[in-house]
């Protein structure tokens, strides 16, 4: 079978290898120096240069031990590039070596072989294998909605009046129905169309099967047992989430809640079911719901790394067309490799950046999963797991005196009442999202903190100290005291949705102004202090530039250096990635995420439902003015009590 030539990319210099033969070559490789076991499966099929497939498997440490990591790459074929990286990255390090005595690490490299070697999101019968651990003996899921696609997907010819009628029928049907619906339908997985998109099979495939014999191998004896299945292609791009996706409520999402806290994000999947983060709630089939039956006896964290790429209208192209190639194209023509190349890079971005970022936050989760299980070792439990002490990590236990407390806050725009009596506390470490549509009042409420708005009554106190108004004669209000309003700005550092750098300054000059003008730190510490800002927030490069000559990403981050130059008490984000092109939104979202991380107090006004949940230990809704609902992202996101919220974020979906 002739096949193209992938090879025409300069992608050297990324971790990231897109070719079977170099993923399992690799792969090998690092398992032996580390010490694994090695079994091979080899796959009926072969790759398209001829040569036999397999899915590897590599334990590290004993086979009888008590605590298990598993990892999974490829379950969707061509994501499978990623996963290999980071499996093959894991075993290169260090830690391989150092196990505890009680843990095992199982790799399964590539359980899709024949998706990963010819570049298919698919298994050789067109499987989206991540619809096809179904219970069989229960029959197959119904979606008659899909039928009504088909036509319009399952377009015979590549161009001409057929395939311009099955296009706009697409967009037709993404205008009625908004491409979130359509999406659902879509992704929600069928079977009954197995030349059509994300078909679930007619019984267990290869894959399934397999996995099902390195289950009953490796995972019958551990009782503690964390699973990763690596993906990517949905959710903001380069930004990696950590997803537990199952069909109900079990005692693996409590102790992934303690392990990881708000990163990460349970799913529960059902035919009704909704989610922001941009996998399918409403399929069933997963690998991570199988992983739980396969190992009854233990208690099991199934856990999905997805790391976003492009839109969804964008990877469902791509999918659309790689899925013509096949039934219809010829591999080999210059249109067929031009359509297999985008379906790589859609899944795989030839970015350096990305593949870095992708890699070193999935090491960074498997670490904490290690670090998890050997807590475990030095908290041994007795028997009933009923017993577990449970630290519940998504809710932060007030400590303190509050960094910022707003209480009954009133303002209004001549007649217009914009805020109508609202209440906030944010104690030290706290991050806070404040999410509603548009005209709400978020970003009113989050201007009142720095009184960038003036409120019209109302108390709001940063680190205890409460700010002086006084109303004036006219009826309206003012700081009492504007010594006390600049001692209070310098306190609350704030991001705005367009960055306001000064545009005739240098960014570094831009981080310094407060710091030497304001705050009268001295010029060389100031300067110091500047670079190292600048390279946590991956611009160390940049620090002469103008404004003007940075990406909105770029700036952006300049500004989130700027306000943590002022050393502030709280940081407010007033939708910092809603002027950003789609593409920089990830970047943007990573270096708040890891201020999250680091214990910085934030509140946020965002779009970004997803980055909300994962990063919040409180979420606000608020509409028209007031405090609809607030609490957890679990509660908020989970089971949203108000109609109004729900109807909000199957909207934002
Ligand atoms: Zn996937």
């Amino acid at each position: 079978m002739e096949y193209p030539n992938m090879k025409t990319f300069n992608s050297a210099h990324l971790p990231m290898v897109l070719e079977y033969p170099a993923m399992r070559e690799r792969f090998l490789q690092a398992a032996r120096s580390a010490g694994a076991a090695l079994v091979e499966h080899v796959h009926p099929l072969h790759g398209p240069d001829g040569s036999p497939i397999f899915t590897d498997v590599a334990l590290l440490g004993r086979p009888d031990a008590r605590k298990l990591m598993v990892v999974i790459s490829g379950t969707h074929g061509v994501e499978g590039a990623y996963g290999s990286a980071c499996q093959t990255a894991w075993l290169k390090q260090k830690s391989a070596w150092k196990l505890q005595e009680d843990t095992a690490v199982l790799m399964i490299h590539l359980i899709n072989p024949w998706g990963a070697a010819w570049s298919r999101r698919v298994n050789e019968d067109n499987v989206d294998l991540n619809r096809n651990f179904i219970d069989w003996q229960a029959g197959v899921p119904e979606n008659s909605a899909y039928a009504d696609l088909h036509a319009a997907l399952g377009c015979t010819t590549w161009d001409g009046p057929e395939r311009q009628k099955a296009d706009e029928a697409m967009v037709e049907l993404q205008n009625s129905k908004g491409q979130a619906a359509v999406s659902a339908i879509i992704e929600a997985g069928q079977y009954t169309h197995p030349d059509g998109l994300f078909f679930g099979g007619n019984g267990p495939v290869w894959s399934n099967r397999v996995l099902s014999t390195i289950l009953n191998q490796y995972g019958q004896i551990a009782t503690e047992v964390i699973v990763f299945d690596l993906h990517t292609g949905a959710g903001p791009y380069g930004y990696p989430a950590l997803l537990s996706v199952s069909p109900s409520d079990h005692p693996g999402i409590p102790w992934g809640r303690e392990i990881f806290g708000p990163a990460m994000v349970p799913v529960i999947t059902g035919r009704e079911a909704r989610t922001d983060t941009g996998i399918a709630a409403t399929a069933t089939g997963y690998v991570s719901a199988f992983v739980r039956n396969a190992m009854p006896q233990a208690r099991v964290l199934p856990l999905v790394i997805e790391c976003g790429t492009l839109s969804s209208v964008e990877m469902q192209r791509a999918v659309v067309d790689d899925n013509w190639l096949h039934l219809y194209g010829k591999l080999g023509s210059e249109l067929g490799q031009r359509i297999k190349q985008t379906l790589r890079h859609s899944f795989i971005p030839q970015d350096e950046g990305w593949q870095q970022n992708c890699l070193s936050t999935s090491l960074h989760h498997f670490d904490r999963a290690l670090a998890a299980l050997k807590e475990i070792e030095s908290h041994p439990t007795s028997g009933d797991r009923s017993e577990r002490k449970r630290v519940v990590t998504d809710a932060v236990v007030p400590r303190g005196t509050p960094a910022v407390e707003i209480i009954d806050l009133h303002k209004s725009y001549g007649p217009l009442e914009v805020l109508k009596g609202v209440n906030l506390t944010a104690f030290p470490h706290e991050v806070i999202s404040l999410i509603g549509s548009s005209g709400s009042g978020k970003s009113t409420m989050l201007r009142c903190i720095n009184f960038l708005e003036q409120p019209n009554a109302g108390t709001v106190a940063i680190d205890g100290e409460v700010v002086r108004i006084k109303t004036l004669r006219n009826g309206s209000t003012a700081p009492a005291d504007p010594r006390q309003i600049e001692r209070i700005r310098a306190r609350v550092g704030m991001v705005f949705q367009n960055f306001n750098l000064w545009p005739h300054m240098t960014v570094l000059e831009n981080i310094i102004e407060v710091p030497v003008h304001v705050l009268k730190e001295a010029r060389a510490d100031a300067i110091q202090q500047a670079h190292a800002l600048l390279s946590k927030v991956g611009l160390s490069e940049k620090h002469a530039h103008y404004p003007g000559q940075l990406s909105g990403g770029q700036q952006q981050r300049a500004a989130i250096a700027r306000t943590l130059a002022m050393k502030p008490k709280v940081m407010l984000f007033d939708e910092p990635t809603s002027a950003l092109d789609p593409e920089l939104v990830g970047e943007v979202l990573r270096v708040i995420r890891q201020l999250a991380e680091e214990g910085n107090t934030m509140i946020l006004v965002t779009h970004e439902m997803q980055f909300a949940r994962e990063v919040s230990h409180k979420v606000m809704f608020l509409h028209q003015g007031r405090v609809e609902e607030e609490g957890t992202p679990v509660e908020l996101f989970g089971q949203p009590r108000s109609e109004r919220l729900r109807q909000f974020l199957a909207r934002t979906l």
